[in-house]
């Protein structure tokens, strides 16, 4: 047996051979042109017929995953699209005289270097996007078909990577899992393996070896393991975690419009996180509460300028409009750090996420925040809103950011624009500084969210961006575990609630000690409303809560 370790990112257990992805490879020549006008009419023609290909494949995609699926290609249509494209290819096309194969490929090249030279994580996973949309030009300009499976049974298929639209053309019913040599947890094709439900395995490098093609290999997707020629040992685990994995998946549809209430009658809120109005379908298929979580500054991320206050009020309002009358809480501007954007011309720093970012963005620059506090507002009268504020570290910081509510509400009130003045107000706990002043910071605000991403990495002194760091890492660290509960403890003291917004809220073995400490609101991947619900409902605190709280006093389970 050989064990190969990825990451998985696409929970389930895949067995079967495996084969290697048939990528058809288009075969570009390069060559200077006379006819400039000829070739920019090739390439004109090419790109319709891309677009009018990604319609299909965005109709494909929505019949089979979901409204969530068919946006991918629908961005992918419009950055065939794009201006700023164009006119790159349209210029090596008439001022260096290249051909259209060649015009689009060093377009492509140039394209996604500046997609992965961004320091956001978000913004350089792009950069397979406009690899993709190229490939598919470049298909047509030179008649190359799409790869594909030529095999008869199901197999895990095996690829150095996998683009959104090879993934979704695939024969679903022909895929027992994706394993991939490199890839990314946040790439589109990792949502995509995620909404089909399928395995995923990436980030294997170059451990998986043609001579593999064909053999009998398990993929859990879950772990991350790739097991090539298992032992029987190995086998029958996979096997028994596969069929309780299904148990699990036909239990789960049966949960949907039921309660997240544990067996001795403690319930709990389950919310969803979203960076885009475009998510909201996906909270309600899947049965969310309401919305924990919107990031928007990827409101900000997908502009080339400030967003008005105009285009803010909108996509906000469409959010609570479509929740119709859910809780939305939608957390201000968290820019800085990993997502940095260029029009905000952030000094450079040497410790980015340590410096001016979020919350302090907002009160070193208090128009932009203004434009912000007054979207939010506007939109207030259109559903059930909640602000709440990223990277506290201290009182006066949340002072000063409700001060500014209440001018912008005056201001509003003068104006005789409408709002609601119901709008709770809370504060992110991710920074150590707010969890231990979080008995003070209680009696300023209605809720805390723990954002126990960046808490882990402040707590721990690990950069989350730092893959290297692995089991340093480690948000079920004791002292991640110590502050949430104090959190919630202090929370519960002022009378507020405390929620985690997280990725951890989505962690399944901590479910239970969640309940116990007594978090009243978990904010997760849409996708993970469902599982989160059984594990409520599987809990009888009366059974966990006391020994999981001794547990946490004694640290006995790692120290
Ligand atoms: C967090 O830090 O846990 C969080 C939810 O915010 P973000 O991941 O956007 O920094
Ligand atoms: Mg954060």
């Amino acid at each position: 047996m050989i064990t190969i370790q990825g990451k998985g990112v696409s929970n389930g257990v895949g067995m079967g051979p495996l084969y290697f992805y048939q990528r058809a490879k288009a075969t570009i020549t390069r060559c200077t042109v006379d006819d400039t006008e000829a070739e920019w009419s090739r390439f004109k023609a090419a790109q319709t017929a891309a677009v009018e290909q990604l319609g299909e494949l965005a109709e494909k995609a929505r019949a089979r995953a979901g409204d969530e699926a068919a946006l991918l290609f629908e961005t992918h249509q419009l950055m065939a699209e794009d201006l700023d494209y164009e006119e790159t290819v349209e210029a090596f096309i008439r001022q260096d005289r290249l051909n259209a194969e060649a015009a689009v490929a060093d377009t492509s090249t140039q394209f996604a270097e500046m997609f992965a030279a961004m320091d956001d994580t978000y913004m350089q996973a792009r950069a397979a996007d406009v690899k993709d949309v190229s490939r598919r030009i470049l298909g047509i300009l030179t008649g190359t078909a799409e790869g594909g499976i030529a095999s008869e049974v199901p197999v895990l298929l095996a690829a150095d990577d996998l683009a959104p639209s090879e993934t979704v053309q695939l024969d679903k019913a022909k895929i027992l899992g994706f394993i991939t040599a490199g890839g990314s947890g946040s790439s589109h094709t990792a949502i995509l393996a995620r909404t089909m439900g399928i395995p995923a395995i990436v980030g294997v490098g170059d451990a998986l070896k043609p001579e593999h093609e064909g053999r009998f290999v398990i993929a859990d997707g879950g772990t991350g393991a790739v097991y090539i020629d298992p032992d029987d040992e190995t086998r029958a685990r996979m096997e028994q975690k596969r069929e309780e994995q299904l148990r699990l998946q036909r239990l789960l549809e049966t949960l949907k419009g039921q309660e997240n209430v544990t067996k001795d009658g403690k319930s709990i809120r389950i919310y969803c996180n979203i960076g885009s109005p475009e998510d909201v379908p996906a909270v309600l298929t899947n049965d969310g509460g309401g919305i924990g979580l919107f990031r928007s500054e990827f409101l900000y991320l997908n502009s080339t300028n400030y967003p008005t206050e105009d285009e803010q009020f909108e996509a906000y309002k469409k959010v609570l409009e479509a929740m119709g009358g859910r809780e939305v809480i939608i957390r201000t501007c968290d820019i800085g750090a990993d997502k940095q954007i260029g029009y905000f011309a952030l000094p450079k720093e040497d410790n980015p996420a340590m410096g001016m970012r979020a919350l302090r963005i907002s009160l070193t620059r208090p128009e932009f925040f203004r434009t912000q506090l007054r979207a939010l507002y506007r939109a207030s009268a259109f559903g059930h809103l909640g602000i709440m504020f990223p990277m506290v570290t201290s009182v006066w910081e949340v002072r000063e950011a409700k001060k500014m509510c209440e001018s912008v509400k005056a201001e509003l009130k003068k104006e005789g624009i409408p709002y609601s003045d119901g709008v709770q107000i809370g504060i992110m706990i991710e920074t150590p500084a707010a969890a231990v002043m979080s008995d003070r910071l209680a009696c300023e605000v209605d809720f805390f969210s723990c954002g126990t991403n960046d808490l882990t990495q402040y707590t721990l002194a690990c950069d989350r961006q730092n893959n290297d760091l692995g089991r340093f890492y480690d948000p079920h660290h004791p002292a991640v575990l110590r502050l949430l509960k104090m959190v919630a403890d202090n929370a519960h003291k002022a009378g507020i609630w405390m929620g985690i917004c997280g990725e951890l809220g989505a962690d399944l073995e901590l479910t239970e000690t969640f309940l116990a400490i007594g978090v009243d609101e978990l904010s997760v991947a849409p996708g993970s409303v469902l599982p989160l619900r059984n594990a409520v409902r599987m809990t009888d605190t009366r059974e966990s809560a006391a020994r999981i709280l001794a547990e946490l006093a004694a640290d006995h389970h790692r120290i």
